[in-house]
């Protein structure tokens, strides 16, 4: 395919816009895959089909005969959600257009706004698409009004189209070849490519997805990368089918994939150029790395399993490059990691797959984000674990990350937006009415306030109607302090927060009520307490209760008696002494999620 046959384009949307339903007509559409296989093909990952979320973009290339010539399109569909923009900005990397899916009963949503300036900020072209116009409750003409007035689109050029069932498709594609350009690449140039993913696979090693920007790729080629000039054998190349289906080349402005041999994601750098040994070219504009916004420290079950944790974390961070980890110990947990992840929903994706797809039984410790802590000598540091902020040493001033939060809601509910934001800490920065009855809220956020509960407050503040969507900003100073848990004077670590003042109080007596809820009876007594930067202000107490769990059978059977004694023996296998108390892994659990 010459370069002016080629298209590569991104569909982009709010959740639940329909990216991936439409990803898959557009497969059946063109013959890649056959109709009635499984729904949303492209989300590979089991916490993705059970949460009907795509978490890893994917690629797929389809050809497509167009007034009498045929076309070669690589659609790289996109995860939605807030956490994996970094995923969506380096798809768009490889693209030159982008189809920006609308649910046309929705309208416009705060994910629509970040992706569409996404795209916009790349200088991709925009396809505009009013997806679902077959329920009842679509409005395409107020959702195309909207694209105006939000985005300068003009209202005829969205197309109307259900991807549910198949109307109004047949116009995608062409619009696809009409209105996205070309990839201009130089055919006779050196070869140039940009790695824009990379992902593990148990057969064939680190496969790398690449676009050929200019010049050609065969098989057998020596490429060398831009960034750190470590040297790969082109094993194998082809392109995406969306099954792997070696070509022998890639040429100019293709997508496709790759394999090198290498072992590990760790060497693809994400954003890298690559060319030709002994051909050096200028490297493309990368993108920014990712960084680790939210850490969290995750344990064994019991101790016992810390090398399976270790074998599946590593197995799962060769897929995912994105997150940082790091061995740590905690007295209370014994050996873990302290991982880094891009957000919430990234966390929560990891611990979910580290579960299903390893076996593994975890602790995850709560959340916490990267503080910086200023010095009285002005100097800085990083920290990534609340029971590293230093207590008993005066410190110039402690930094937090924000973020910028946009908010989409139907005007009726501002109000209690506002209050919500305010009491999160938030600062409001823009308010605009984007729609009838439709107003954008802009706020800076400290990023730690989006952790907990946030999400599941804004949706019951606004019965599901708001939608959300935030990007990482500057670091602030805020008057924060250590909140500690300590069981018989003896702080757990693993519990330790990083908090701010004003919210410590209510939150250690939360912490410290919950604990005694869940620690229940004791044989003897423990006194619960939680201090704030070393001074203690909320306390509990549990009495003794002098009973064991033989007092119950007094005098009964044998074979009961046994069976109890083996219940208790299980149970003290999964418990961890703090303070001489013997604390079930559920307590941890509980408290953890505590906010
Ligand atoms: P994504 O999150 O953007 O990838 O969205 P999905 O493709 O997973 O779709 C979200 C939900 O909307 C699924 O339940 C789809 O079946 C449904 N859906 C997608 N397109 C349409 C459509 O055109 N009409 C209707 N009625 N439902 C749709
Ligand atoms: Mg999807």
């Amino acid at each position: 395919f010459p370069p002016e046959r080629i298209r590569n384009f991104s569909i982009i949307a709010h959740v639940d816009h329909g990216k991936s339903t439409m990803a898959d007509r557009l497969m059946e559409l063109t013959g890649a895959i056959r109709k009635g296989m499984q729904e949303q093909y492209l989300d590979k990952l089991q916490v993705e089909r059970e949460r009907g979320i795509t978490v890893k973009a994917q690629t797929v290339s389809l050809v497509y005969r167009h007034k009498g010539a045929d076309y070669l399109l690589n659609l790289i569909d996109t995860p939605g959600h807030v956490d994996f923009s970094y995923e969506v900005s380096r798809s768009l990397a490889a693209c030159q257009g982008a189809l920006l899916l609308v649910d046309a009963s929705q309208g416009i949503q705060a994910q629509t706004v970040a992706n569409f300036f996404l795209a916009f900020d790349q200088d991709l072209a925009v396809v505009p698409v009013l997806n679902k116009i077959d329920m009842a409750t679509a409005e395409p003409a107020r959702v195309a009004a909207e694209m105006q007035q939000a985005f300068d689109i003009d209202p005829a050029s969205c197309l109307l189209a259900s991807a549910k069932t198949g109307r109004g498709l047949e116009q995608v594609l062409p619009a696809v070849i009409e209105r996205i350009p070309a990839p201009q690449g130089r055919e006779e140039g050196r070869l140039r490519m940009l790695l824009f993913d990379a992902y593990h696979d148990e057969y064939r090693g680190v496969v790398c997805l690449v676009e050929v920007v200019d010049g050609q790729l065969h098989k057998g080629d020596k490429v060398v990368s831009a960034s750190n000039g470590e040297q790969h054998d082109i094993l194998e190349v082809g392109v995406l089918a969306p099954e792997p289906h070696a070509t022998g080349r890639l040429c100019t402005g293709q997508v496709g994939y790759i394999i090198t041999g290498l072992k590990t994601t760790k060497s693809a750098r994400v954003g890298d150029t690559w060319f030709l040994d002994k051909q050096p070219v200028p490297a493309l504009p990368g993108f920014k790395p990712s960084k680790s916004m939210v850490f969290a420290g995750i344990y064994p079950v019991s101790a016992a399993d810390f090398e399976q944790l270790d074998h599946a974390v590593e197995r799962l961070t060769l897929n995912d490059a994105s997150i940082a980890f790091k061995k740590e110990n905690s007295a209370a947990l014994g050996a873990g990691f302290r991982c880094g992840f891009l957000g919430l929903l990234h966390m929560e994706v990891f611990h979910q797959r580290l579960e299903q797809e390893h076996g593994a039984s975890l602790i995850t410790t709560a959340p916490t984000v990267p503080y910086m802590l200023e010095h009285s000598d002005g100097s800085k540091t990083e920290i990534q674990n609340p029971s590293q902020f230093p207590l008993g040493q005066k410190l110039a001033g402690v930094w937090e990350p924000t973020v910028v939060a946009t908010i989409v809601t139907p005007s009726d509910y501002v109000g209690r937006i506002m209050e919500l934001c305010q009491d999160r800490r938030g600062d409001l920065t823009e308010h605009a009415v984007i729609a009838a009855n439709r107003t954008l809220l802009r706020y800076t956020l400290p990023l730690a306030e989006l952790g907990g509960d946030f999400y599941d407050e804004l949706k019951s503040l606004t019965s599901g109607y708001a939608s959300f969507d935030y990007e990482e900003s500057e670091y602030r100073k805020a008057d924060l302090v250590r909140l500690d848990l300590l069981l018989n004077g003896e702080a757990v670590d693993a519990l330790a927060r990083v908090v701010h003042r004003g919210k410590a109080q209510s939150m250690g007596r939360r912490m410290c009520a919950k604990m005694k809820e869940l620690l229940g009876r004791q044989l003897f007594e423990v006194t619960i307490q939680a201090a704030a930067n070393n001074r203690i202000i909320a306390r509990e107490t549990i009495s003794a209760l002098r009973k064991n769990v033989l007092a119950k059978c007094y005098g009964g059977d044998v074979s009961r008696k046994r069976k109890l004694l083996e219940k208790q023996k299980e149970g003290k296998k999964r418990m961890r002494r703090v303070g001489s108390v013997d604390v079930p892994q559920e307590v941890f659990h509980a408290l953890m999620k505590t906010n």
